[in-house]
């Protein structure tokens, strides 16, 4: 492949080896942490993750303190990721003032910022009043932007710590329901085909909810769904031994939902791949599964673990995290195929390098990594935004 001015201008069919070229990947779903938590991650720390996970574009959610609901604050953290420089930073607003679920967010004004926001979410909380969910769908639908949900129904996950069931009760755990994220799934896509408007669905987690989507699609309703990383690879079953590192929202299920996620995946009702990078301190992560935050990291496993569970579909795989992702969000640019004249944002992957999981070798300013110490096969060599390295031989270039 050769590069002029950050576009493909030619390709070379004669692939050495056994790397994969795929186009850079796009993440819908990061939690960078600044402004406010800057001892968990950072816009650069995270950029750099990102970067050596192949990716080079990520959406960052907006529950950061402050919040981003003002175009000031997107367009503090878009400025944050251009200074960073190690991949496209794109600010997810906030749907409701301060994550409040009361009053909405000035969506307007963060669509109008040097930030250009078209995605609005108000995740770690559920835009829970269908009244306030149905004038976000309305006024996003002006300029095509798209309400990411977080589906949790918040009066059935009070005090909740992990998936309801056997596990839960047998570990005296308060559980969290399936059917708390399927019926705000169920009113959400109903809200959005009432509407006209997009709706995209944030780490779907049960059988039941790929079930509703494929309804919801059958419809020719606007709507589009996310799966995780660890959502098509862990079950509840790994809580036993009281490890916070397991615990996150929505919670880890069951082999049934595993096995229904993937297959959505697989026949397109799930568009997409998101990691829901959530980067925690040392004191909210490592301390009584009670009083630990819910979240772990994905960004430089990500590609590893879906190649792992989805298998090497290399085309897929470039819809998934890429394509896909790329398109829902808005992002020109990014999720082209490796074509000439297209933008050269580009992830090179080793399938067959086999390594360890070291939460102290990470990027990643936490070590929340549900992958500790286990064997990966597969990693990103080298990561190109617009043409310059960000990743070589495995390392960030800055
Ligand atoms: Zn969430």
């Amino acid at each position: 492949m050769t590069v002029e001015d950050g576009i493909i201008v030619s390709i070379n069919p004669d692939k050495k080896g056994p790397k994969i070229a795929l186009p850079g990947l796009v993440d819908l779903h990061t939690h960078l942490r600044e402004p406010g938590r800057e001892d968990a991650e950072t816009v650069e720390s995270g950029s750099r993750a990102a970067a050596l996970g192949g990716y080079t574009a990520v959406c960052a959610m907006a529950n950061t303190s402050p919040v981003a609901d003002t175009a000031g604050v997107v367009e503090q953290v878009w400025r944050l990721g251009r200074e960073a420089g190690l991949v496209d930073v794109q600010p997810i607003g906030a749907v409701t003032v301060g994550l409040g679920g009361e009053q909405l967010a000035e969506l307007g004004a963060m669509a109008d910022s040097a930030a250009r926001v078209r995605v609005f979410s108000d995740d770690g909380h559920c835009v829970s009043d269908p009244r306030l969910m149905r004038r976000a769908l309305e006024y996003v639908k002006a300029f095509d932007g798209v309400i990411a949900q977080h589906a949790e129904e918040p009066r059935l996950t009070t005090g909740a710590q992990m998936n309801e069931g056997e596990v839960a009760a047998r570990l005296g755990l308060v559980g969290w329901p399936a059917v708390a994220e399927e019926a705000i799934i169920a009113r959400d896509v109903l809200l959005a085909g009432h509407v006209g408007a997009r709706l995209h669905i944030c780490h779907v987690s049960t059988a039941g909810s790929v079930e509703l989507i494929r309804w919801a699609k059958s419809k020719g309703w606007r709507v589009t769904a996310e799966v995780t990383p660890h959502h098509l690879l862990l079950t509840e079953d790994l809580a036993v031994d009281y490890d916070p590192v397991y615990k996150v929202n929505p919670p880890l299920r069951t082999e049934t939902d595993v096995l229904a996620l993937r297959k959505g995946l697989q026949d397109g009702t799930i568009d997409c791949v998101a990691t829901d990078h959530a980067p925690h301190s040392v004191e909210d992560k490592e301390c009584e599964w009670a009083y630990a935050r819910p979240g772990m990291l994905g960004l430089e496993t990500a590609l590893a673990i879906v190649v792992q569970t989805m298998g090497p579909q290399w085309d897929r795989i470039a819809d998934w995290m890429s394509v896909a992702p790329a398109k829902i969000a808005g992002l020109a640019g990014h999720g082209h195929a490796l074509e000439v004249g297209q933008v050269a944002n580009i992830a090179i992957f080793d399938p067959d390098v086999r390594w360890t999981v070291d939460p102290t070798a990470l990027a990643s300013r936490s070590r929340n990594t549900p992958y500790a110490g286990m064997e990966l096969r597969g990693r990103v060599e080298a990561t190109y935004l617009r043409g310059e390295p960000t990743v070589l031989n495995g390392k960030a270039t800055r």
